[in-house]
Formats: C-alpha cells, structure tokens, sequence
C-alpha cells in the first residue's frame, strides 16, 4: 500500500504551522499560516504560461471580442480584462467598440 503525504508549507514563509481556512469563492482550498498569519489558497490552479497568454492577446487584438477570446481558449473575461490592464500595448486603440450588455 502506498501513502500518499502531502506536506503544504506556507507560501509566504515556508512554515508549515499551517491550517485549512474554508474554501474561496472558487471553491479552492485555502490555509491560514500560523507563523505569518497569511490566509492564501492551498492549492493555485495553474496560471497560463506567457507563451499561451501572448496567443490570446494577440487573438485579441484581431477579433476584439473578449466574449469570443473567453469561449475560444477558455480563459475567463475578467482573467483577459486584467491581463490587459497589464499590457498597454495590447489594449492600444481601445474604444473602437464599445462593450454591449446583455445578450
Ligand atoms: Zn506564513
């Protein structure tokens, strides 16, 4: 029989005087560190590597429709929106159209 066990250490401090916090939103597992006092998710789902989030930006800045980004590669839009917030330049030109509600 083979046990699996999982050590988590705080992200923060790297104390493992951790415990389990409830879940966020996400339904993500979080941890509340002892030593630091740091209330973090256990467990990060994996960000996207620069290379895939320079495909959607690039994707998004010919089609333009963050709806369409969002479906295409299954990045959520508020993930897209911040991105952008972060690079200028793919968010250059911005105001062309306007996003619509509803629908
Ligand atoms: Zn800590």
């Amino acid at each position: 029989m083979i046990k699996m066990i999982v050590k988590y250490k705080c992200r923060s401090c790297q104390s493992e005087d951790i415990v389990k916090n409830g879940r966020n939103v996400c339904g993500n597992q979080q941890y509340r560190c002892k030593d630091c006092g740091a209330c973090k998710v256990l467990e990060p789902t994996a960000r996207y590597s620069d290379e895939r989030k320079e495909e959607i930006m690039r994707a998004y800045q010919e089609r333009s429709s963050l709806r369409g980004i969002s479906r295409t590669f299954g990045v959520s839009r508020p993930t897209v929106a911040a991105w952008l917030k972060k690079t200028p330049a793919a968010a250059r030109g911005g105001g062309r159209t306007p996003p619509r509600k509803g629908g």
